[in-house]
């Protein structure tokens, strides 16, 4: 950015600054060593962000069966990067709400674009196996925060500017009057703020992909970003007959290597949170334009892409194209189970060398749940072997939704399943796990038979670094293993700390 641009705004009085409330939880984003206890401290002394961070946890995005009633719940269940993001994008939302009628900025498109880029996100996230999703949450809520921060000290940048609805529109105004477009601004004031780098370089990097290459740590989070913003764009864009879907099919097959049909799946997801966030936010994010048409053009449009592209001559484009796609399927499937989709034993064994190495090293707890359907042969020898199919399915998606998204949930075996859970203690993973059981108790599958089954599973819980050091990876599994037997021999449809077990070896406990 231009020195004296960089002055200009330094100086400026007016500059969006974060709120008291957001700076506490910037730091707390980064402090490594921040635990629920310090969170939930911070969090409850702002009854608003408390009430909106239950009302997201207990929302259909991280459908919960029970009701989340209080904070330290929510945090279990959300996972502290998550709270932290989501806490922060409120405080932050709640600080710029601008309605100011002097402004060049017409703020009601900049908040409805924010909002639908962040509701985007999570749709973008789980498509493409994101798992920093709160994280890609609030980048892209703020992805246009230098917007805000040009307003205020360079007088007049958007005066008269006619259609908001356009970024192209916008950036074309900025680099006209000062040399350099919001998303540079953005980036600048976030780093200053001592955002998160990954949220700072996603920021500055959303309207020009090349400054993050490729491969970097980030790329993937940026190119996310990037989209979402795109994605916005078409749901913002009311004025013409037919929304442009063409830079947006091409951006998420350039960026995220994803076809017109999963691109055309993630506008309908989008369409359907839209509701809910609009509540979540007490906003209105779209306007009163005809979702159906919006929906039945993007079909159209994406079915006329379909026929240009079978006529596609660039031959050699598409080849490498599909070469990188097949590598990455490749590499992808390498390390995932096919009938869950769940990682598989390789990728938990590399896993757990590192998470085993890296909690020694940092000093950190971490933890492990070894689970095992209950009597899961009586339902393969009742229903066959494709219901059981249908119910170990089904149980990934059970593990994957009470699970935070740093947690690590593999297919160990037959029905049988390991999640890790780094840098946590067994007093969390007690109520995660306890959690897993009656999550598996309160679900009923549908096999076709004339009532329901429901399947229950049994958990046994190692903790490694908090009163005891297991010596290999080995031994530690070994004594999930022994609690997960400890409890199929209670009775099942329960879990047990490892060192229950040794309570009870020792006959101290019946
Ligand atoms: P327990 O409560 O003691 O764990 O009883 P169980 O019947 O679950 O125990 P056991 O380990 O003896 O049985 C596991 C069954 O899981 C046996 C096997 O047929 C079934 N199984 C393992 N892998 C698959 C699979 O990929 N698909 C299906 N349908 N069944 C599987
Ligand atoms: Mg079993
Ligand atoms: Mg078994």
């Amino acid at each position: 950015m231009r020195p004296e641009l960089e002055k200009q705004l330094s100086s400026c009085k007016n500059l969006p600054s974060p709120p008291g409330a957001a700076s506490k939880i910037i730091d707390l984003a980064n402090d490594p060593e921040v635990d629920i206890r310090e969170i939930t401290k911070v969090l409850v002394l702002d009854p608003a962000i408390t009430t909106k961070i239950l009302r997201v946890v207990n929302s259909s995005m991280y459908g919960q069966v029970r009701k989340i009633e209080n904070l330290r719940e929510a945090v279990v269940v959300l996972g502290l990067n998550a709270t932290i993001s989501l806490a922060l994008s409120f405080s932050l939302l709640r600080s710029f709400r601008t309605d100011g009628a002097n402004a060049g900025i017409d703020y009601t498109l900049y908040w409805r674009r924010a909002l639908l880029a962040a509701t985007a996100s999570r749709v973008v996230a789980e498509t493409v196996g994101l798992r920093a999703a709160e994280e890609l949450f609030l980048a892209c809520l703020i992805q246009d925060v230098g917007m805000l921060a040009l307003e205020q000290s360079i007088p007049g940048v958007y005066e008269d500017l006619p259609d908001q609805s356009q970024q192209a529109m916008i950036i074309q105004r900025e680099c006209d009057k000062v040399g350099v477009d919001h998303a540079c601004v953005g980036g600048w004031l976030l780093e200053r703020w001592c955002f998160p780098e990954r949220i700072t370089l996603a920021v500055s990097a959303s309207h020009d992909l090349d400054k993050v290459p490729a491969d970097h740590e980030y790329g993937l989070f940026a190119r996310c970003v990037a989209v979402t913003s795109l994605i916005a764009e078409v749901f913002l864009d009311e004025t013409a007959d037919r929304p442009d879907f063409e830079p947006l099919v091409d951006a998420v097959q350039k960026h995220l290597r994803l076809d017109k049909q999963e691109l055309n799946e993630m506008v309908e997801k989008v369409s359907v949170l839209i509701p809910e966030a609009e509540a979540i936010f007490e906003m209105r994010i779209k306007a009163e334009s005809d979702t159906e048409r919006l929906m039945e053009d993007a079909r159209e449009i994406l079915m006329l892409r379909n026929l240009y592209a079978l006529r596609a001559v660039d031959s050699l484009q598409v080849q490498s194209d599909s070469l990188q796609d097949r590598t990455k399927k490749l590499e992808e499937s390498n390390r995932r189970d096919a009938l869950t989709g769940l990682y598989n034993r390789g990728f938990l064994d590399h896993y757990m060398e590192t998470a085993f190495a890296e909690s020694a090293e940092r000093r950190e707890p971490l933890s492990i749940a070894f689970t095992d359907l209950d009597k899961f042969k009586n339902v393969n020898d009742t229903y066959g072997h494709q219901v059981g199919d249908q119910i170990l399915a089904a149980t990934a998606n059970i593990l994957n939704a009470n699970v935070r998204s740093s947690d690590i949930v593999a297919r160990y075996g037959g029905e049988e399943f390991i999640i890790v859970f780094p840098n946590s203690g067994s007093e969390l993973v007690n109520t995660i796990c306890q959690r897993i059981v009656e999550a598996f108790q309160n679900t009923r599958h549908d096999v076709g038979a004339p009532d329901d089954i429901t399947v229950t599973i049994s958990v046994g819980m190692a903790t490694q670094g908090e009163n005891r050091t297991f010596k290999s990876i080995a031994d530690f599994i070994d004594a999930a293993d022994k609690a997960l037997y400890t409890a199929k021999l209670q009775g099942r449809n329960r879990s047990i700390p490892f060192d229950l077990v040794e309570r009870i070896s020792a006959g101290r406990l019946s």
